[in-house]
């Protein structure tokens, strides 16, 4: 079906979604949804490293992509982690040497890891899977300190993409993450100077590059993000500095203390996006958001459906306990709850059903085809899918 719609709208010109019938279950399918280009790559990159190096250690620095299945399938294949997504170790850096294997994941990594594996001669462009619209986010920094701009990173701080992009971006100029817009308005206290750098060095511990002053280093500012945040917040986030740099500034300096950059969300991360706002449009009884837990871009797409439906986070169809059993994940609290009764008596019964772009297809299938066993007289799968 995906591949389908795919063929029929190469110039991706339609995001509305496809209606899957099953009789007494009904689903609503995104246009664009799961895997995207860096994740495909990364992974088949990582199974021609092992392929290649029988016999050799083969690590990746941390979590290739926020999928437990992926990564459980390349541990089992051999593959051991360095890091934890939180930067902590299951391998000391003094147990790598240059004989061994080291896999960039899809986020990419610092300029200090890079530094610290090349000085062991380990080689890092080999299977270097950095996405290229990771790259692009790093290229855009690059230039904005290039041109004395102080970059704000909208993103997670402790995300591994962030960062990365903060350290290629502090290469180059000073550089600040900003989690959200209350991080955001926090730091529009110290542009106008209505608080003290000493408040500064509080509130930003860790997302501040070395040697930033408050006073020197928020004259002249440019936004660039993590490429899976929402779009609509680093919009916001950016209008708002603009905002008040033109407080500050006056409107006929703004060019000389904002650059205007357009978010640097990457095309998954949009084309996803975009498409869930379309289902947003249904009238659905529920959404099942399918991923990882520690996924950035699959959280957004929970965070949307959450505005219009009872919404479960789940990572597999393991998940789905019975018909009337679910574990899921609440994103804010970071936490694994139960819900019962999830599926409503209503027939057709409306489920949304969508996943992040670390999620296989496949898990995404087995979802929708576990559901629909709960269910009798359904019409055959063959026939739903005819029209594909
Ligand atoms: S989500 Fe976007 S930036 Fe991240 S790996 Fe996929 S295509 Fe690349």
């Amino acid at each position: 079906m995906k591949e389908s719609r795919r063929l029929k709208d190469l110039r991706k010109q339609d995001f509305l979604p496809t209606l899957l019938d099953f009789g007494p279950l009904q689903f609503f399918i995104p246009r664009h949804f799961g895997f995207c280009y860096g994740v495909e790559n990364a992974i088949e990159i990582s199974y021609r490293a092992l392929e290649e190096n029988t016999g050799k250690n083969v690590y990746l620095l941390s979590q290739m992509i926020h999928n437990q299945e992926v990564n459980s399938d390349l541990q089992n294949r051999g593959i051991k982690f360095i890091m934890d997504t939180d930067g902590s170790h299951f391998v000391p850096w003094n147990k790598i040497g240059k004989d061994d294997v080291v896999i960039i994941p899809a986020f990419g990594t610092t300029l200090e890891i890079e530094k610290l594996l090349l000085a062991k001669g380990v080689d890092v462009q080999k299977y270097n899977t950095t996405c290229p619209f990771v790259e692009k986010v790093w290229n855009r920094a690059e230039k904005l300190g290039k041109d004395n701009f102080t970059v704000i990173i909208h993103g997670k701080p402790k995300h591994e993409e962030t960062r990365a992009t903060f350290s290629h971006s502090s290469g180059n100029g000073h550089s600040i993450v900003v989690r959200d817009m209350d991080d955001t308005i926090e730091l529009s206290n110290y542009i106008l100077g209505s608080k003290t750098p000493a408040e500064f060095y509080e509130a930003f511990a860790g997302k501040y590059s070395t040697g930033f002053s408050p006073e020197q280093h928020l004259q002249r500012v440019g936004v660039v993000n993590q490429t899976t945040m929402l779009a609509s917040e680093t919009q916001a986030i950016a209008d708002f500095i603009r905002q008040v740099m033109i407080t500050k500034f006056g409107a006929a300096e703004i060019k000389n203390h904002f650059a205007d950059t357009r978010d640097t969300l990457c095309y998954a991360t949009n084309d996803n996006q975009d498409s869930t706002y379309e289902l947003l449009k249904e009238k659905a009884d529920l959404a099942i958001v399918v991923g990882g837990y520690n996924s950035s871009n699959t959280s957004h797409i929970v965070e949307l459906c959450e505005r219009n439906f009872p919404t479960y986070f789940i990572n597999s169809d393991q998940e789905i306990k019975s018909n009337e059993e679910i574990q899921h994940f609440i994103y804010n609290r970071k936490e694994l709850i139960t819900t019962f009764s999830f599926l409503p008596e209503k027939r057709p019964l409306k489920i949304v059903l969508t996943s992040g772009a670390s999620c296989p297809d496949t898990v995404v299938d087995r979802v929708m085809l576990k559901l629909v066993s709960f269910f009798s007289q359904t019409n055959p799968i063959d026939e739903v899918l005819a029209a594909y």
